[in-house]
């Protein structure tokens, strides 16, 4: 059994992985040049959303069965995990949105009128019906990153703040800096809002299937919303369009005119690493394995993605789902 690996790179990939491995006895090193996780990666980003079955609309059956891993793994780290379900509306005009949603998807039930009213009162005055997914769930991912830094930190891991090449036993954990040696990584920019409005409570995600701009707002607590998110084929990084931003804005708009009201706390933009398939890879090469590809998924994925990881190293519980063996 490998006894120490080093891991490159701690965005949510590396540090997932490296809490497996350390509960496996393995010892680790992390290194990243960054100082801190929100420093430079894609994963300070996201919204956290825990949306396995929301996903399935557009990806493939890896990402509903192995992201519903994902919400009891996070609590076991110490996270708080809202299991709340999430809903999924439309705006009156675009009710055929709605029904293609529920066919292509599993997970939920309809709910209309004073149930809806019940779940969220804020919605109800404007939407009438929602699909309703009971199963799925949100954490705040920038508390979810700094907590597991934190408990890696406490249980022994070693954090180096550098970008040299590591020798020995090494997992590539680095997001889309990678593409130096995994050709077919792609970005794909996401751009996101953050609001403070005390008009508008909501206490689950919401998705508004609007044709042109589709949104979900996270609730982070405190009146604090998460917009989110474009998906445009770009690897620009750090910059976020006035026009993405203002169809994030009027896609909220259209969900509740209060939003109007909210202050502009954040603008956010990263690019997500991808490949072809949109699935994540775990590629073995002889002692460096790479761990990437988490597109949408990073919070959703990576509990199962690290587990399958650990298990590679540890030769417990070793799985070719996902794994790529690169004898080139
Ligand atoms: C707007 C937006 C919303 C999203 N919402 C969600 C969501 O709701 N749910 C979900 O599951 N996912 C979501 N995602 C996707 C998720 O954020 C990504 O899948 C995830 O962040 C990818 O993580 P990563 O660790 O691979 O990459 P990163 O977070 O980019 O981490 C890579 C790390 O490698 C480091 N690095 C770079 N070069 C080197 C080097 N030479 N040596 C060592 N380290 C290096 C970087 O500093 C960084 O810390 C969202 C993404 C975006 C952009």
């Amino acid at each position: 059994m490998t006894e120490a690996v080093t891991i490159r790179g701690a965005g949510i990939v590396g540090l997932c992985v490296a809490t497996e491995l350390i509960n496996r006895g393995v010892a680790v090193t992390l290194r990243d040049p960054a100082p801190s996780p929100g420093a430079h990666g894609c994963s300070w980003w996201a919204g956290g959303m825990l949306a396995p079955f929301c996903e399935g609309f557009t990806a493939e059956e890896p990402v509903v069965r192995l992201g519903q891993q994902a919400a009891d793994w996070w609590q076991a780290q110490g996270v708080e995990v809202i299991r709340r379900g999430s809903l999924v509306v439309t705006l009156q005009r675009d009710r055929r949105e709605l029904d293609q949603f529920a066919r292509r998807t599993t997970g939920h039930r309809l709910v209309t009128g004073e149930d809806l009213a019940a779940l969220e009162p804020h919605l109800a005055d404007r939407h009438d019906r929602a699909l309703y997914f009971t199963d799925e769930a949100h954490i705040d991912p920038r508390a979810a990153l700094l907590h597991l830094r934190k408990r890696l930190e406490d249980t022994g891991a070693r954090f180096e703040q550098s970008d040299a090449a590591p020798t020995g036993p090494v997992i590539d954990c680095r997001g889309l800096a990678a593409q130096d040696t995994l050709p077919d990584l792609r970005g794909v920019k996401g751009e996101m809002v953050i609001l403070r409005s005390r008009d508008v409570t909501l206490t689950r995600p919401v998705r508004l299937l609007h044709p042109r701009f589709p949104l979900y707002i996270v609730p982070r607590g405190d009146g604090v919303f998460m917009l989110g998110a474009t998906q445009i084929e770009s690897e620009e990084k750090g910059r976020a369009s006035a026009r993405s931003v203002m169809e994030l804005l009027s896609a909220a708009y259209a969900l509740h005119p209060a939003f109007g009201e909210a202050e502009v706390m954040e603008i956010g933009a990263d690019a997500r690493p991808a490949f072809p398939d949109n699935l994540p890879r775990i590629t073995r090469k002889d002692e460096m394995i790479h761990v990437n590809g988490l597109f949408r998924h990073g919070f959703l994925l990576s509990p199962a993605v690290a587990r399958m990881t650990a298990g590679l190293v540890t030769r417990e519980n070793e799985t070719s789902e996902l794994v790529h063996e690169d004898h080139g």
